[in-house]
C-alpha cells in the first residue's frame, strides 16, 4: 500500500472553489500553479505528487493512453469531515 504513489489533486486557488478552513497555499509540481492544499491533505503532501486539478486530469488521460490503469484512492482521513463543518461553518 505505501508503495502506490499517491497523487493529491489541489484546487487553484483562482477557481471559485472555496478552500476549506486553514488551507494553505502550494503551487502545483507541474505547472507551479498557487493551488489550496486543505489540512487533512498536509500529513501526506510531503510524500505526494501535488497536481492541480487541470495537470492530474491531463496526466490522467496521459496514462490511461499508455495503458496505465487508473486508481481512484478517495478521500483522505478526515478530508470528508473538513468539508462537512466547512458546510455547517457556512451555513451559520
Ligand atoms: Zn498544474
Amino acid at each position: 500500500m505505501s508503495d502506490v504513489p499517491l497523487i493529491l489533486v489541489m484546487m487553484p486557488i483562482e477557481s471559485t472553489i472555496q478552500p476549506v478552513k486553514g488551507s494553505e497555499i502550494t503551487p502545483c509540481m507541474e505547472c507551479l500553479t498557487p493551488c489550496w492544499l486543505s489540512p487533512s491533505s498536509m500529513p501526506f503532501a510531503e510524500h505526494a505528487t501535488r497536481l492541480c486539478a487541470v495537470c492530474a486530469e491531463r496526466m490522467a488521460r496521459a496514462a490511461k493512453d499508455e495503458g496505465e490503469p487508473l486508481l481512484w484512492g478517495g478521500f483522505l482521513p478526515g478530508q470528508l469531515k473538513e468539508i462537512e463543518e466547512d458546510l455547517k461553518n457556512e451555513q451559520q
